[in-house]
């Protein structure tokens, strides 16, 4: 999915409007100083629309256009507010006219510096990918820790405005909001919205695990391709594609793969009749007919086969005729295999093509138009799978024509890095590191 226009619209004007009341600000001539404040309310409002997002409510969804897609925006704006902060520190944003400071604004002073180093260090943490997900999960919960400290300095901080005239109940504002939407964020899984299913089955297929859920309760209603976030023995909460599409008996399925430890730990420990509660669904991955004459070409790599899996059970015999290039490792690795070779006899508009790796070698645009015999000026791509796959994909059918509107996926990644990898590799292929400095460093 791509950002909603509409998400980047309101955030870049809720970013400027604050601009409209500076001119009218008693700045006594100290523009960089008022410039610098500006940045301080900049990064706060930029903050709390980051922790709004992570609330997961539906209207972000609605706003953003998908929550993996409104997780990458949480992520910028993060970055985005530390740049704001780093310039409101280094350009000094003391009015000298407004005279001395009281012992409560000396100690915004002090929450502000906490805030400063808190989120820097914090930011530094969550843009360096390798560290372990669960590590990182924890520290990530002190930024909105950070940003509370932050908006205190902005509220008792001696300021050429009141916190009561009209920019100071602006910014005043998002500080609320900022700080609700984390309490939000701190409560136990169980008492945010989220409905009781329970382990009805759990069968290996292929690399991944499939598990069957019966509701407790209501069942949750879902289109195809979304995905819900289920924590089960009340962990933490994951992401997961349901793998089936919606039926009457309100019953869901995850497969899900070995990625690391949870899952693997789920695989070993998971029993029939297990507590999981789902909180979802979310996502706008959805299938959309393009109209007649129109091909379609769905290619899941891995486990990212789930949300085709739910497409494909929902085809009718009105739809467009589909080609699935199912990317795996080796054929054992196939998860759901038999089940889908099953759904591909049964509907004639559905060809199944199965890409091994290890015998075929790596799918890309070319070797999977030469499969599926489409014509890529009709072709619209779905895709699911890792993200320099999708990467690589996107330029290779670019180049046949495949333009990147037509080119739909999901990130499959919800702590996506700001490619320092990518970079560091290519500032060491530049540096002409030895080879075996380059092999320690795993580049
Ligand atoms: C929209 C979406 C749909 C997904 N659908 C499926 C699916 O159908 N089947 C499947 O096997 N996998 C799916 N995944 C991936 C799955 O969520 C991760 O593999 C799983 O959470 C890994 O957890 P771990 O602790 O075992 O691994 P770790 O090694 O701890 O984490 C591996 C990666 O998984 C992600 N991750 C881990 N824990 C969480 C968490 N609590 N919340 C968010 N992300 C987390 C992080 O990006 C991390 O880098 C999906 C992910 C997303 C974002």
């Amino acid at each position: 999915m791509r950002l909603n226009p509409l998400g980047l619209v309101l955030t870049f004007a809720a970013l400027v409007v604050p601009i409209i009341w500076l001119p009218a600000l008693n700045h006594g001539g100290d523009t960089l100083a008022l410039f610098s404040q500006y940045m301080g309310m900049a990064a706060l409002i930029a903050m709390a629309i980051s922790q709004l997002i992570a609330t997961r409510f539906k209207v972000v969804e609605m706003i953003f256009g998908g929550l993996d897609q409104g997780y990458v925006l949480h992520k910028w704006l993060g970055i985005l507010a530390m740049v704001f902060i780093l310039l409101h520190d280094t350009i000094d944003a003391d009015m000298r006219h407004l005279g001395g400071q009281n012992w409560l604004e000396e100690l915004a002073e002090t929450l502000g510096e906490l805030s400063l180093y808190g989120l820097l260090i914090l930011v530094v943490i969550t843009i360096a990918t390798f560290i372990p997900y669960h590590l990182w999960r924890w520290t990530h919960r002190l930024m909105g820790g950070f940003f509370v400290a932050g908006a205190a300095h902005y509220l008792f901080i001696l300021k050429p405005f009141k916190n009561g005239d009209p920019l100071g109940l602006y910014v005043s504002a998002f500080c609320l909001l900022g700080c609700l939407a984390f309490s939000y964020r701190l409560l136990p899984a169980r008492l945010r919205p989220s409905r009781r299913y329970e382990v009805a089955e759990a069968t290996p297929t292929g690399n991944a695990l499939a598990i069957t859920l019966t509701p407790k309760g209501r069942a949750l209603r879902y289109r195809p391709g979304q995905f819900v976030f289920a924590s089960f023995a009340s962990a933490e909460p994951h992401p997961f594609t349901i793998s089936k599409a919606p039926s009457d008996d309100g019953q869901l399925r995850l497969s899900v793969a070995k990625l690391g430890d949870f899952t693997h730990r789920l695989h070993g420990n998971l029993r029939v009749g297990d507590a999981v509660r789902i909180e979802g669904p979310f996502g706008h991955f959805e299938r959309r007919s393009r109209g007649k004459g129109q091909q379609e070409l769905w290619i899941a790599a891995g486990v990212g086969i789930t949300p085709f899996l739910a497409w494909a059970q929902a085809l009718t015999d009105q739809d467009d005729p589909v080609h699935l290039v199912y990317c795996v490792k080796s054929k054992p690795a196939a998860a759901h295999l038999a089940e889908l070779e099953a759904l591909a006899a049964q509907k004639p508009n559905l060809t199944l093509h199965l890409h091994v790796s290890s015998s075929d070698g790596r799918a890309d645009a070319d070797s999977i138009l030469a499969k599926t015999g489409q014509d890529p000026a009709k072709l619209t791509v779905a895709f699911c799978g890792p993200k320099p796959m999708r990467k690589a994909l996107i330029s290779g059918f670019g180049k046949r024509g495949v333009s990147a509107r037509r080119f739909k996926f999901e990130e499959f990644e919800i702590r996506t890095g700001i490619g320092l990898q990518r970079l560091a590799n290519l500032l060491f292929e530049r540096v002409a590191l030895p080879e075996r400095i380059k092999t320690r460093l795993d580049l």
